[in-house]
C-alpha cells in the first residue's frame, strides 16, 4: 500500500462513522524519509512506449514507471518476443540453487551461430537484484530492435542480455529491500538463496550462478561486458555513473583496454547521455558519510568484483552504478541510452578495442601487483557536481548528520581524490603445480578458462614450495568462508612427487596474472585467502615429554651450535625459559619426527632454470 492509499483509507474511516476515530499511525518505514530528488526532464523520456503498444513493458505500463516485473512475467514476455522475432533467441545457461533457469537473451541477425567477426556486447542486469534498472532498460531496447526500427544496431554488433543473473534473490522481493533507493517499489534482495553476494565471487567462483556466467563468458567472449548496478552512498547530481579499472590513466592490468575506454568510449558515451538529458559521472565513493566534501575514492575494487576480474582477465568491463536517489524511470532510461550507445560505439570502433584486448592479453609482467589498499593521501583533485546539504544534530544518532536538500549546487566542488596502491608484489613463476587431490581447485581454474597440462602418470618435479609463517584465521565469516591471511612465507626448494591428474599451470598465457592471483597464498584474492586450503593449518603427531626430553638432552650434548642457540634464546626470552612445553617443542621442531607438511602450502611454484 502506498502513502496515498493509506491517507485515503484514513479519511474514509474518519468520515464513515460518527464515532471519533484515531487515524492509523503511519510507521516510519511507510513515510517518505529519503532526501528529495531534483526535478528531471530528459529527451530519453520519449523512449517510453504507450500502454496501447502490444509490446509495452511492465515498467512502461506502470503509471508511475516505478515497477519491474517478476521472474515469471519477465520470462513470459521474452518468450513471446522470441516467438515473434527472428532476431531474438533465449538461451538457458544455468540453474539457480532454488532451481530457476538462468537465461540470456541473444539478440542477433546471425541465426544460431554468432559471427565471430562481430563484436559482442554482454549486458548483465540483476547480479544485485534490487538494482534492476538493466532488466527494464534491456527489455525496452531489445523490443525496439525487434520491432521499432532499431534492427540496424545489429548489422555490425551482437547483443547478449542477461535480464536477471541472481534469479533467486530477484524473487525474494518486497518493498523493504533497498532503503536508500528510489524505486522500483518492489525490489529483489541483494544476496542469493544461499546468502551469497555474487559480485564478490568473480575469482573464487563458488556459486552456480557465477560458474554458469563464466561458461557463458568463455562461450561468447564478449568484447564489452557491462555489469549494471545502483549505488548506495552520498547524494550528487549525476544519474548514470560508471567506471572501470585503469580509468583516467591510473594503473591497470589491462592498460590498452583502459586507454580505449578513456579516449574512445567515455567521451562519446558521455556526449550521448548528456544529449538525452542525463548527467553522466565517474564511479566514485565518498570517503566520509558525515562530511561529503572530505573527498572521493576509487573504491579500491579488487578482482572479486566484476571490473577487477575484467581487468585481470583482459575482458573490457564496465561497472554501471546508477544513482540510488534518482527515480527508477530516470535510471532505466539512462541505462537504455548507455546500452544503445555502447552498441553503436562497438559497431564503429570495435576493431580498435579488439586490438587493445590482444595487446593486453599478450602482457606477461615479471611482477604482478596485488592486495590493493586505499592511499592515505589524495593523489589528485576532481571537479564534482554536488548537491546542496546542511548538517543538524540528530537526537537519534547523537551526532551531526547530513541532510541532503535535493538542489544542485551551482558551484562545482573540487574534491580530493584518493587512489589505491598495491600492498604486495608477486614475482611471476614459470608455472604452478596443483596436486590432483585438490580437484576442486583445478575445476575452478578450468571454469575460468585457465589452460593447464594434466599429468598422465606420477612425476617428481623440482619446485619451490612455501612454508606459511603464522597464518591468521579471521574471526568472522565472509561470503560463506572463514578467511585466512598470511603475510610472509619461507621458500623451500623441493623435489616433490605429484600424482597422476595433478596439473601444471603455465603463467605464459592470457590468464597468467589471474592464475597468480588465485594461487599465491599471500594474494588476498587467492583460494588460500578465502580459507579454501585450511588443511595445512593442522599439525599431526606429537612426541611425549619422556621421549623428547632425553632426545633434546642428547641433541644439546652432540651439537654445540644448537646448544649456543638454545641458551641465547633462554637468556633473551624469559617467558620461553619459564615454559617447559615450549622448550621441548623447540627441540621437537628440529627433529625429523616433526610433521613436514605442517604449514607447507600444497601448490608449488616452478621457477626458471
Ligand atoms: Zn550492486
Amino acid at each position: 500500500m502506498n502513502n496515498l492509499t493509506l491517507a485515503a483509507l484514513a479519511v474514509a474511516l474518519m468520515t464513515s462513522t460518527s464515532m471519533a476515530q484515531t487515524p492509523p499511525v503511519k510507521a516510519p518505514w511507510d513515510q517518505a524519509f529519503l532526501p528529495p530528488a531534483p526535478q528531471w526532464q530528459g529527451a530519453s523520456q520519449a523512449l517510453i512506449r504507450d500502454k496501447s503498444d502490444p509490446w509495452v513493458t511492465a515498467f512502461e505500463a506502470d503509471p508511475e514507471h516505478d515497477f519491474s516485473p517478476n521472474y515469471v512475467d519477465t520470462r513470459k514476455w521474452f518468450d513471446r518476443l522470441d516467438a515473434a522475432s527472428d532476431l531474438i533467441r533465449i538461451e538457458q545457461f544455468g540453474v539457480s540453487p532454488q532451481g530457476r533457469p538462468i537465461y540470456a537473451v541473444i539478440v542477433s541477425k546471425d541465426g544460431a551461430k554468432l559471427d565471430p567477426k562481430k563484436p559482442v556486447l554482454l549486458a548483465q542486469a540483476g547480479i544485485h537484484p534490487g538494482e534492476i534498472d538493466g532488466k527494464d532498460a534491456g527489455m525496452m531496447l531489445v523490443r525496439d530492435i525487434a520491432f521499432n526500427g532499431k534492427s540496424g544496431l545489429l548489422d555490425k554488433v551482437n547483443l547478449i542480455l542477461i535480464p536477471i543473473l541472481s534469479v533467486d534473490g530477484h524473487e525474494r522481493a518486497g518493498a523493504y529491500s533497498r532503503p536508500n533507493q528510489r524505486g522500483p517499489r518492489i525490489q529483489g534482495w541483494r544476496n542469493t538463496a544461499t546468502n551469497q553476494n555474487l559480485n564478490r565471487d568473480f575469482l573464487k567462483l563458488d556459486q552456480p550462478e557465477m560458474q554458469a556466467l563464466k561458461s557463458l563468458h568463455n562461450r561468447y567472449k564478449p568484447d564489452l561486458y557491462v555489469d549494471i548496478h545502483v549505488t548506495d552512498g552520498m547524494d550528487y547530481q549525476y544519474d548514470v555513473t560508471y567506471g572501470y579499472n585503469g580509468e583516467d590513466g591510473v594503473w591497470s592490468r589491462s592498460p590498452a583496454i583502459a586507454k580505449w575506454l578513456d579516449a574512445t568510449f567515455k567521451p562519446a558515451m558521455n556526449k550521448s547521455l548528456a544529449a538525452e538529458g542525463h548527467i553522466p559521472g565517474e564511479l566514485v565513493f565518498g570517503i566520509d558519510e558525515q562530511n561529503p566534501k572530505a573527498g572521493l575514492s576509487d573504491g579500491g575494487l579488487g578482482e572479486r568484483f566484476s571490473n577487477g576480474w575484467g581487468s585481470a582477465a583482459h575482458v573490457p568491463t564496465i561497472l554501471i552504478e546508477n544513482h540510488s536517489l534518482k527515480p527508477h524511470a530516470q535510471r532505466v532510461l539512462g541505462t537504455y541510452v548507455f546500452l544503445e550507445t555502447a552498441m553503436k560505439l562497438l559497431a564503429e570502433k570495435g576493431g580498435d578495442l579488439r586490438k587493445a584486448i590482444d595487446a593486453d592479453s599478450a602482457l606477461r609482467p615479471a611482477e604482478v601487483l596485488a592486495n590493493f589498499v586505499a592511499d592515505d593521501k589524495p593523489t589528485t583533485s576532481r571537479d564534482f557536481k554536488g548537491i546542496l546539504y546542511e548538517t543538524y544534530d540528530s537526537p537519534a544518532s547523537g551526532r551531526s548528520e547530513v541532510r541532503w536538500l535535493g538542489k544542485p549546487d551551482p558551484k562545482p566542488w573540487a574534491l580530493p581524490f584518493y587512489g589505491s596502491h598495491a600492498g604486495l608484489t608477486l614475482k611471476r613463476p614459470v608455472a604452478y603445480w596443483v596436486p590432483s587431490y585438490r580437484a576442486d581447485l583445478i575445476e575452478r581454474l578450468a571454469l575460468h578458462g585457465v589452460k593447464m597440462e594434466a599429468l598422465s602418470q606420477p612425476k617428481t618435479v623440482s619446485v619451490e614450495m612455501l612454508r606459511l609463517d603464522a597464518p591468521k584465521i579471521a574471526t568472522v565469516a565472509n561470503e560463506g568462508h572463514v578467511q585466512i591471511s598470511v603475510k610472509t612465507v619461507t621458500k623451500e626448494a623441493r623435489d616433490w612427487l605429484f600424482p597422476t591428474g595433478s596439473v601444471r599451470v603455465p603463467t605464459d598465457q592470457p590468464l597468467g596474472d589471474l592464475a597468480i592471483l588465485l594461487l599465491e597464498p599471500q594474494s588476498s584474492e587467492s583460494f588460500f585467502a578465502w580459507g579454501m586450503v585450511p588443511e595445512v593449518l593442522s599439525r599431526v603427531e606429537y612426541i611425549e615429554p619422556y621421549a623428547i626430553a632425553p632426545l633434546a638432552e642428547k641433541m644439546l650434548a652432540d651439537d654445540p651450535k644448537l646448544k649456543a642457540e638454545f641458551e641465547a634464546k633462554l637468556a633473551a626470552e624469559p617467558k620461553f625459559a619459564a615454559d617447559p612445553d615450549a622448550r621441548l617443542a623447540w627441540f621437537y621442531r628440529r627433529t625429523p619426527f616433526y610433521d613436514d607438511h605442517y604449514l607447507l602450502y600444497p601448490i608449488a611454484r616452478e621457477l626458471a632454470r
